[in-house]
């Protein structure tokens, strides 16, 4: 096996580096040639436009002509072949070899005396990735790993230790005991400061460190919107909690992919509430978390869809409050956006709806409180969360508040997951729809003209199904309207 290669961050601010090649991927090592300050000097017959266009503005010179070795300047220190001519980008290596001139052939490692790294940048920190050419797709694939684990808050932690360090080192001017002061910094809260930008905090609880005070319990929880049960539909930053919790909390809801994405060794505790069936209550969620947390351990609430939508999110972050643990809170794709991405249907529309409701129909409690003359307003678009068991009374209060009986509907059962089933038709038909095709929860209720598209934008899953069986043939897309609506 060859040698490794010998990694390296060169200063070339100022430096002239000759590019030879006129094309996009040229182009391409000027940007980054540019970016770290570099004065690219571009040797090709033909400029592309985004060349020519820096030539002009003077931020290149331009070497017009095919390759000479008298490019080889002698104020050049460094080289890249980037043209699509194997012999001259093999005539360029050899040249620059010749003088001793460390050459990049892009895509030939064979040729290339330096290589360039896949890179993560945050700020000052730079997080470079190598194959040494052998696979560059996997180094690719680790710097994506990479951009999702090291988020922005590194590059504003890299800036802060930059600035604070000629007192560091004066305060710990030993190594080691500078080591171990660092690895109690990135223990403590400085990193989630910064990334909540609290830069006034984080700068304190520097100071904190370096005074040797405790810092504050590392216990907090994190509140995550995991989306509606397909991993796709996770944020980034709900990613980055899962994989630094200790503890998961989780619904029911949250799909099993989803909780597969999260650390190995967090422990996961499933405190599903189903609408009826077995429940874990509230005040034992609310205990789990606290005690949890208060043991210094990073939780994560982890909720079907967001947190905030129907989600009893704003009862926990009150009594975490109340019980002075540290909360953060990332949203989710909350089950109406995901539903309406994965039937087609958009929740407003220029010419059927300029508003949205979102409406629980939990329980009868909620059917009674709500106001359903504004709900059979028309020209806007009503979902319905946990309204499976409700919909003969949906159906009937809102034909009673006036909601033409023809207004279009479409009930998504498992939306966005494999198993997504959509019954569509129209009001009239609701009830005796999710009877003939026994629609089970989790399903949403989408009301308004916008529902009625569904028919024709689906793009995930089956089409949807009629909400009659005399109009079941698998041809039918549309159901035709019945009698009862046409009278
Ligand atoms: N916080 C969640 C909602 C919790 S209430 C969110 O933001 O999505 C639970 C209700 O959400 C279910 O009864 C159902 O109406 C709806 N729901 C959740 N996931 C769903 C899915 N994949 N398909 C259809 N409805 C869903």
């Amino acid at each position: 096996m060859d040698a490794p290669l010998f990694p390296l961050f060169a200063d070339l601010n100022g430096r002239a580096v000759l590019v030879v090649g006129g094309g996009a991927v040229a182009g391409r090592k000027v940007e980054a040639l540019l970016h770290a300050g570099a004065r690219p000097r571009v040797g090709a017959p033909q400029l592309s436009p985004a060349l020519r266009e820096l030539a002009e503005a003077g931020r290149i010179d331009w070497l017009p002509g095919l390759f000479d070795t008298r490019w080889l300047a002698e104020d050049v220190w460094l080289v890249i072949a980037a043209t699509d001519e194997p012999v001259v980008n093999r005539a360029v290596a050899g040249a620059a070899e010749a003088q001793r001139l460390f050459v990049n052939v892009v895509d030939d490692a064979q040729l290339s005396r330096f290589h360039v790294p896949a890179m993560v940048e945050r700020g000052a920190l730079q997080i470079a990735v190598s194959s040494g050419g052998a696979a560059p797709m996997v180094a690719r694939h680790v710097r994506r790993r990479l951009e999702e684990l090291f988020d922005d808050a590194w590059g504003r932690l890299t800036e802060l230790a930059g600035r604070h360090r000629p007192a560091i080192r004066a305060h710990f001017p030993d190594t080691g005991a500078r080591r171990r002061f660092f690895d109690r910094l990135l223990d403590g809260p400085v990193l989630d400061l910064l990334r909540r930008h609290r830069q006034a905090d984080a700068e304190l609880a520097l100071q904190q460190a370096m005074a040797g005070e405790p810092p504050a319990a590392a216990g907090s929880v994190v509140l995550v919107g995991a989306g509606s049960g397909d991993p796709g539909l996770l944020t980034l930053a709900g990613l980055r909690a899962l994989n630094q919790a200790d503890v998961i909390l989780h619904d029911r809801l949250v799909s099993a992919e989803v909780l597969q994405l999260a650390r190995r060794d967090a422990e996961r505790i499933e405190v599903g509430k189903s609408a009826r069936g077995h429940s874990t209550g509230q005040e034992h969620i609310h205990a789990l978390m606290l005690e949890h947390a208060r043991a210094g351990r990073r939780v994560v609430r982890l909720k079907g869809g967001d947190a905030f939508v129907f989600g009893r999110g704003g009862e926990e972050l009150q009594f975490l409050r109340a019980h002075g643990v540290p909360y953060e809170v990332v949203p989710g794709i909350t089950a109406a956006l995901a539903c309406a991405a994965s039937t087609g249907i958009p929740l407003t529309h220029r010419d059927h709806a300029q508003q949205l409701r979102l409406v629980t129909a939990h329980c009868r409690d909620s059917l009674d409180t709500l106001d359903w003359p504004a709900l059979a307003a028309p020209r806007q678009t009503l979902v319905f969360y946990m309204g499976v068991a409700a919909l003969a009374q949906i159906q009937a209060r809102l034909l009673d508040a006036g909601l033409p009986a023809a207004t279009p509907f479409a009930l998504v059962e498992n939306g966005s997951r494999t198993d997504q089933r959509v019954v569509s038709g129209t009001l009239r038909q609701l009830a005796g729809a999710a009877g003939l095709h026994a629609v089970r929860s989790p399903a949403l209720l989408i009301l308004g003209d916008v529902a009625g598209l569904a028919d024709e934008l689906h793009w995930f899953g089956d089409a949807p199904l009629p909400a009659t069986s005399r109009t079941s043939s698998p041809s039918a897309k549309t159901p035709p309207p019945t009698l009862a609506d046409a009278a």
